[in-house]
């Protein structure tokens, strides 16, 4: 059998006919950028999260750059962020000028709240949290550290939507919710996308301005923004996926439900979930010491899996000019030569998960 690591027709599939309607009535809508679809979704989103406002931008990398942006986090500052994360989250400080301080994961893959403290210094401004792969990190420890210092707290969301830390959903801890809209997320646009959410009207209305030239009223530009606006076409289409994401979450817990409970093998690491959370499996990642072996032998049986992700940023090539190479983040390392995502998409078909489990379990 073969069995692609997402297969995002699947879920166009379930919802086609409202996909089209709502893609037709933009098209002939004669408004295309920054519109009422825009605004009936910021609203719509925002009540879902349980946030005062939501600003859509063109991309999750943008929701996060401009959050910093928007509270004036430059050059001499530091932000502390996770050492496991995508490189979005790393590049939205180093294109401000300010510097990412790294802090190890925790056994579920978050920023270790027992080691924030260490890192922090006069000049720490902010901590980035990543509730990687669809589960929140500690986010009491963090919230007590960010009032403790007087830190912001800045969520990269991007692999989080619905899931909550203590029946608080992910994004209303701090200053700044930042969600990426990219199609394979759990709540995917069909196109780039992204979005912040805030409970703070300042920062709001300043992420607003900053997305759209610095303006609030047209050609009067009143600080430096970027063009980062988020199209009506997306914003009709993700109102739609918006409409059915609890079914879609749960559709995901149930695949994550199966692998839990059927896969069996002691070469293989299943994820944990931390108490007081709920995990909305943007990934089931597995880890194993043969990573490399049993991601060749899946493939071998036609499984497609991929890796979240090989290179931590500190390693990136990008970063070796700033010499970040030369400090070690072993935990992080580890993760990296260790993880494997197996498929996990939402249309997924009960005789392939069934296939995976197989596979996992005679895996030698
Ligand atoms: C996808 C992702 C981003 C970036 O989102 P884009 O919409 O691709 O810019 C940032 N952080 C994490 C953790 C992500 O998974």
């Amino acid at each position: 059998m073969k069995i692609d690591l997402n297969i995002l027709g699947r879920q166009f599939d379930m919802y086609q006919s409202e996909y089209e309607e709502a893609a037709l009535r933009v098209l002939r809508s004669g408004w295309y950028i920054l519109g009422p679809e825009v605004e009936a979704f910021e609203k719509e989103y925002a009540a879902y999260i349980g946030s005062n406002f939501c600003i859509g931008v063109a991309s999750g990398l943008d929701a996060l750059t401009l959050s910093l942006r928007a509270l004036g986090i430059g050059a001499g500052d530091e932000v502390i962020v996770p050492s496991n994360t995508y490189i979005a989250t790393v590049l939205a400080i180093t294109e401000n000028g300010a510097t990412p301080v790294f802090v190890e994961p925790d056994e579920f893959y978050c920023i270790d709240a027992n080691k924030v403290e260490d890192a922090i210094t006069k000049r720490t401004k902010a901590i980035m949290v990543v509730h990687l792969y669809g589960q929140a990190a500690a986010m009491d420890r963090i919230k007590e550290i960010s009032l403790k210092y007087a830190l912001h707290i800045v969520e990269d969301c991007a692999q989080s939507h619905g899931a909550c830390f203590e029946n608080k959903m992910t994004g209303t801890f701090g200053i700044a919710g930042c969600f990426s809209f990219y199609p394979t997320k759990n709540l995917g646009a069909f196109g780039d996308a992204g979005a912040v959410v805030t409970n703070n009207e300042e920062f709001a209305n300043k992420i607003r301005m900053l997305r759209n030239y610095g303006s609030r009223v047209k050609y009067h530009n009143e600080i430096e923004g970027i063009n980062s606006r988020l199209d009506e076409l997306q914003a009709a289409l993700l109102r739609v996926k918006l409409r059915h994401l609890t079914d879609l979450i749960c559709e995901r817990v149930k695949i994550a439900k199966k692998y839990l409970t059927e896969i069996s093998n002691e070469k293989i690491k299943l994820p944990a979930t931390r108490m007081g959370t709920n995990h909305v499996y943007h990934q089931f990642v597995i880890r194993t010491k043969e990573r490399d072996k049993f991601k060749s032998y899946l493939h071998d049986k036609g499984i497609d899996t991929i890796i979240h992700y090989p290179i931590p940023p500190h390693l990136a090539d990008c970063f070796k000019k700033v010499g970040w190479n030369t400090t070690s983040f072993p935990t992080a390392e580890c993760y990296a030569n260790e993880v494997l995502s197996l498929p996990m998409f939402n249309g997924m078909k009960c005789k392939e998960i069934n296939y995976v489990v197989e596979c996992c379990n005679q895996y030698r």
